[in-house]
C-alpha cells in the first residue's frame, strides 16, 4: 500500500514534545479560509508551472506537489532522525491535510512506529468515522487537535463542513483518557470575539480533563499559493491578531485553569 506525502519536516520544534519529524499527508475534507496550505487539500498527485525571478530572470520550471511512498519507505525517512528523537523526547508528528484520510496508510504507518518505539503525534481535524477514531487509539500516543469554532454554522461557513462529528470525536477521545493537545488558531473576524472565545471555554471545559491549549495566531505566509495553485482567496483585509489580542486570549484561558502557550 502507497500513501500521499506533500512534504517532510526534520527537525520541527512546534508540532509536539521533543524534536519532531513531520509528515504532510495530502487530502483534507476542509477548506478553511485561512489555510496556508491549500495545496495539500486535493488528494491526489498534481504538477504546476512553477515562476521564480532571479535578477531580470524569469525562470520557469515544473513542479510536482506529492509523492507516492510505501510504509517501509517513509520508516527509512523516520529512522534517519531515531537518535534525535531518543535524546529529545521527540518522535513522528502525521500531519497534513488531514492524516485521516488516508486511513489504512496510516494504520499502517503508525503500527510501524509502534514497533520501532517512535513516539507518535496526529495532528488532526479530527473529522472522520467515530469508529476510525477509535480504532487509532491504541496506535497515537498524543493527538493534536485542531478546535477552530464551537458555533456550527460559524464552523460551517469558515471551514466549509459542520463540526458535529469534530466535537463528538473529541468528547469520545476524552472520555476514553486520551492525551489531547488542543491547537486553537486565532482568526480575527472569524473565532476571535467574546461569544466564539465563551463558546470555546464552555466546550473545553465541558470536557472530562483539562487539556493543554496552543493558540495559533492567523498569518499571511502562505497567502501567494492560492494564486499559483489558482485557489479563491477569501482572506484579503484580515489582518493578523495584535500581540494585545494573543496576550489576553491567553490569558482568558489561563484564568480559567488551562495550560495556553502561543504558537505550536
Ligand atoms: S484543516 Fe488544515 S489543511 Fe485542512 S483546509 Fe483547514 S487549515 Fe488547511
Amino acid at each position: 500500500m502507497q500513501g500521499i506525502i506533500f512534504d517532510i519536516k526534520h527537525y520541527a520544534i512546534h508540532d509536539g514534545p521533543g524534536i519532531r519529524q513531520t509528515i504532510f499527508f495530502k487530502g483534507c475534507p476542509l477548506g478553511c479560509w485561512w489555510c496556508h496550505n491549500p495545496e495539500s487539500r486535493s488528494p491526489e498527485i498534481f504538477s504546476y508551472q512553477k515562476e521564480e525571478k532571479l535578477d531580470q530572470l524569469k525562470i520557469q520550471s515544473r513542479e510536482t506537489i506529492g509523492r507516492q511512498y510505501s510504509v517501509p519507505e517513509l520508516m527509512t525517512e523516520v529512522l534517519k532522525d531515531q537518535v534525535l528523537f531518543e535524546e529529545s523526547g521527540g518522535g513522528v508528528t502525521i500531519s497534513g491535510g488531514e492524516p485521516l484520510m488516508q486511513f489504512d496508510f496510516l494504520m499502517d504507518f503508525l503500527k510501524a512506529c509502534k514497533n520501532q518505539d517512535i513516539h507518535s503525534c496526529l495532528d488532526t481535524t479530527a473529522l472522520t468515522d467515530t469508529s476510525r477514531m477509535q480504532q487509532i487509539i491504541p496506535w497515537v500516543d498524543l493527538f493534536l487537535i485542531d478546535v477552530k469554532q464551537v458555533d456550527d454554522q460559524k464552523h460551517t461557513k469558515y471551514t466549509g463542513v459542520s463540526n458535529e462529528k469534530i466535537l463528538e470525536n473529541i468528547r469520545m477521545l476524552d472520555q476514553n483518557d486520551q492525551d489531547i493537545w488542543f491547537r486553537y488558531p486565532l482568526i480575527p473576524g472569524m473565532n476571535d470575539d467574546e461569544a466564539d472565545l465563551l463558546r470555546m471555554m464552555a466546550f473545553l471545559k465541558s470536557l472530562k480533563k483539562q487539556h493543554p491549549i496552543s493558540i495559533l495566531p492567523y498569518h499571511k505566509i502562505g497567502s501567494q499559493k492560492y494564486d499559483r495553485f489558482g485557489i479563491d482567496y477569501k482572506m484579503d483585509g484580515i489582518e493578523e491578531p495584535t500581540e494585545k489580542k494573543l496576550s489576553q486570549t491567553q490569558q482568558y484561558f489561563e484564568n480559567a485553569g488551562f495550560e495556553v502557550k502561543i504558537g505550536g
